[in-house]
């Protein structure tokens, strides 16, 4: 295909994406009114699924053992492209995330792409993959084989300026539970096993870790019960930690140090530890060179030049990581909200249901759709994203 018959067809994906701006937006601020934590998208989801439906894709609700994930395909065959819609919410912010407009620009992408894959070739996926937040339901996909037969995965989210290539840390959950005994604080404090007093010296020894690790592993974490009255030894506690990494051979050696600080807080008190990490683990992102500089060109079409080499700065954690590490993928960012404001705050709340935040769905929506377009139709970029991937997988 030459590049004026590509051309052409990315801008017919960015008219049809237009034609359902408002429609797309009005999701995206349902979404967003409607804030649902990780596992319990059921609204957003439906939602979702209904759009693509309606608009003539066929759609699978129920993916993994998870309602709320969904797949909606259009055209057959390869090459395939996936583009992954993320909903979930975070308690007692909403959607301080952005999640809604990663949601509507996947599927507003999807919608520009149905239009021309007859003329593209190939596929494309709408996947909604719950509980990016928490638990990591993109890992519970994986694992169930969802990806499998996919050639590339790609999705946009909100941030405080555009990039296109992102660095998200290794991550790993660990939950924390001490078990003591109860005895009147007063009267018979020597009869009694402090479980809160385990957990906080097990707080404390991580913040004396927290000095010898590398500077860009992160520890953090909260107490989630630290027992129940004043007068009573607390006979139970619990936390929830998470420990993160630039990569994951690192995350792996931090584990067993973090594990070590919340037992010598069970050997100093005589608490009983049980500690049980998430068996989702995030992964690094592995962002691909190839799909990336494609996206670069198409995010400058709609206004948004970010200038290669980027300095990635350091994100937080995403299961799309490990969705990088089994294909080509990327995860760039789109600014809905000034530098100074606070990712995971209720004034990004606020600025994903503003007008930046409604102008990104569209951008986002078109940036991808054109990406897609480019690994639909250029075998070129095909092998040499191929190429990239493999070249990533041999680094450790
Ligand atoms: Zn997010
Ligand atoms: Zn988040």
């Amino acid at each position: 295909m030459d590049d004026a018959t590509r051309d052409a067809l990315k801008a017919r994906a960015c008219a049809a994406i237009d034609a359902r701006a408002a429609e797309l937006v009005a999701l995206s601020l349902r979404i967003h009114a409607h804030p649902e934590v990780a596992y319990e998208e059921h609204r957003a989801s439906a939602w979702l699924a209904e759009l693509l439906a309606g608009d003539g894709f066929e759609v699978t609700r129920g993916l993994a053992e998870m309602p709320t994930a969904f797949r909606a395909t259009a055209g057959s065959g390869a090459p395939v492209v996936a583009i992954l819609a993320e909903y979930d919410a975070l308690p007692g912010i909403g959607h301080g995330c952005g999640h809604n407009i990663i949601a509507t620009s996947a599927a507003g992408a999807g919608i520009g792409l149905r239009t021309l894959i007859d003329d593209t070739g190939g596929s494309v996926q709408v996947i909604g993959t719950p509980a990016e937040e928490v638990y990591g339901g993109k890992v519970q996909l994986i694992r169930a084989g969802v990806f499998d037969g996919i050639d590339a995965a790609m999705m946009v989210h909100p941030g405080t300026r555009d990039a296109v290539v992102a660095k998200a840390l290794a991550c790993a959950e660990l939950h924390i539970e001490y078990f003591g005994r109860e005895a009147h604080a007063a009267a018979q404090p020597e009869n009694g096993i402090n479980a809160l007093e385990a957990m906080i010296i097990a707080y404390n020894a991580i913040n004396a870790l927290r000095q010898h690790i590398r500077r860009s592993a992160r520890v953090h974490g909260v107490i989630t019960d630290g027992g129940e009255a004043p007068n009573i030894v607390p006979g139970h506690s619990a936390a929830s930690f998470l420990v993160r990494a630039e990569d994951d051979a690192y995350l792996q050696d931090l584990k067993p140090r973090v594990a070590a600080c919340f037992e010598a807080g069970g050997q100093a008190t005589g608490a009983r530890v049980e500690l049980t990490w998430n068996p989702n683990q995030y992964a690094a992102m592995n962002t691909n060179p190839a799909i990336a500089e494609a996206f670069r060109r198409n995010f400058a079409r709609v206004g948004r030049s970010v200038p290669a080499p980027e300095t990635p700065r350091p994100l937080g954690s995403t299961d799309m990581g490990n969705v990088s590490k089994i294909m080509p993928g990327i995860h760039p960012a789109i600014a809905i909200a000034p530098p100074h404001v606070n990712s995971h705050s209720p004034q990004f709340a606020d600025y994903a249901a503003s007008p930046s935040g409604q102008r990104a769905v569209t951008d986002a929506a078109k940036a991808l759709a054109m990406t897609a377009v480019d690994v639909l139709t250029d075998a070129a970029l095909r092998s040499q994203m191929r190429e990239d991937f493999e070249r990533s997988c041999a680094i450790p």
